[in-house]
């Protein structure tokens, strides 16, 4: 059988085989309730703390303000219901929530907005540029000073764009000097581990999202950082686990896995470099191959991730272009894995400002770790034949 290329990163990264290692025992022989008081939850307990250590240190904060929850998608849950139902129970009578994000935000964002929506909560969606990014004089407009909480990804899932998150962190806490009525600040990081400074502090951020699968580990396990004397309340409620934020028996190998994938996170420059090489030999081979192909996103280096790329082939369904490439043997999508089995236009594209005809003429390739220039040689060796197919079935 034909070796498959896997050029899907951004919708999941294998696990790491040092990963899987450290993650064993904790499947085997150590596989205690953390809650337990004999030995074997003590050794649960003890691995939970370790990796609750190693993640503050990553993030520049206590290990009291992480939270290990069972995805980025409760993370995200967790972070915007949590404390919207905290600032609740503060707030009088009649007076509303205000919360203000972006139109591209990850799902597990907008439809929790969505749903809050339809409580009574009043949220601004922000517009973005064609780059993807959203405009701070645009976010200093909306701000009053009954704002409550801002969420804002730090780099989106399907476009790469980077959101000037250290800006709106400092924007924030100059108002929230002067302001009686603080705002929190949470964004979604999920995307940005593997390049971005996560430093919390000087990022400025109150509650920061990340998931183990994004990082060379597992599947089922993410955190939320949450800064101390946040107001914030548990939406799974049960046992006192995780400071009484999140009930439920800890993931104890997926908890571990997840220390393990962050130990391995480098954010050199040379990791940097040698994946925008990949990345540009790729744009390059596309653009100079691929007649009618645009990119959708930034064009500035600086405001994009490494490894993430987004192209229209004009005349050509992204749908079909994705089955026919992975019927060549190559993995690649056409948006948010969440999303591409739904036949909407991508929300990102359209609030970029693509017409619905370009947006379903899309394709993401995401690159990862294990990419190598020979993989990006071949796809784009077959991506012209498979598009020009296409154009020839489809009669453009
Ligand atoms: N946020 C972003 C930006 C993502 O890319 C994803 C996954 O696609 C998520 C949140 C959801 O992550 P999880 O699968 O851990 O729930």
């Amino acid at each position: 059988m034909k070796k498959k290329i896997y050029l899907d990163f951004a919708a999941t990264t294998p696990l790491d085989k040092s990963v899987l290692k450290k993650m064993m025992p904790y499947l085997e022989n150590k596989f205690g309730n953390a809650s337990s008081i004999h030995k074997f939850g003590q050794e649960a307990s003890e691995a939970i703390d370790e990796t609750r250590t190693k993640m503050a240190k990553f993030l520049n904060c206590k290990p009291t303000e992480i939270v290990f929850t069972g995805s980025a998608s409760e993370s995200n849950n967790l972070a915007i219901r949590g404390v919207i139902k905290a600032i609740r129970r503060k707030k009088q009578a009649g007076e509303k929530i205000q919360v203000i994000t972006t139109k591209i935000e990850h799902k597990a964002v907008l439809e929790v907005f969505k749903d809050l929506e339809k409580e009574g909560v009043k949220v601004v969606y922000l517009p973005v540029g064609t780059d993807g990014i959203i405009n701070i004089d645009d976010l200093r407009a909306e701000i009053t000073p009954e704002t409550d909480l801002i969420s804002i990804m730090y780099a989106n899932n399907e476009v790469g764009s980077i959101q000037p998150i250290k800006k709106i962190g400092k924007i924030i806490s100059e108002i929230n000097k002067i302001e009686q009525h603080p705002i929190y600040f949470h964004t979604d990081a999920v995307q940005a581990a593997n390049w971005l400074d996560l430093d919390v502090n000087s990022l400025g951020v109150h509650l920061l999202t990340l998931s183990g699968h994004k990082i060379y580990g597992p599947k089922g396990v993410g955190i939320l950082y949450v800064k101390e004397g946040i107001p914030i309340m548990p939406i799974i409620l049960g046992g006192s686990h995780e400071w009484g934020l999140r009930a439920g028996t800890e993931n104890v190998a997926g908890i571990v896995g997840m220390g393990a994938a962050i130990s391995q996170i480098k954010h050199t420059k040379t990791n940097t470099l040698s994946m925008l090489k990949l990345k540009e030999k790729l744009i390059k081979g596309i653009l100079t191959n691929v007649r009618g192909s645009k990119i959708n996103g930034p064009l500035k280096t600086d405001d994009q991730l490494p490894n993430i790329v987004n192209f229209s082939f004009l005349g050509v369904e992204g749908e079909s272009l994705v089955i026919t490439l992975d019927e060549a043997g190559f993995a690649v999508s056409t948006g948010s894995a969440c999303t591409s089995t739904a036949l909407m236009p991508s929300h990102v594209l359209i609030a970029m400002g693509l017409t619905d005809l370009n947006a379903h003429s899309s394709l993401r390739i995401s690159l990862g770790k294990y990419t190598t220039i020979k993989e990006i040689d071949l796809f784009i060796k077959i991506l012209p034949k498979v598009i020009e197919k296409l154009r020839r079935i489809s009669g453009r």
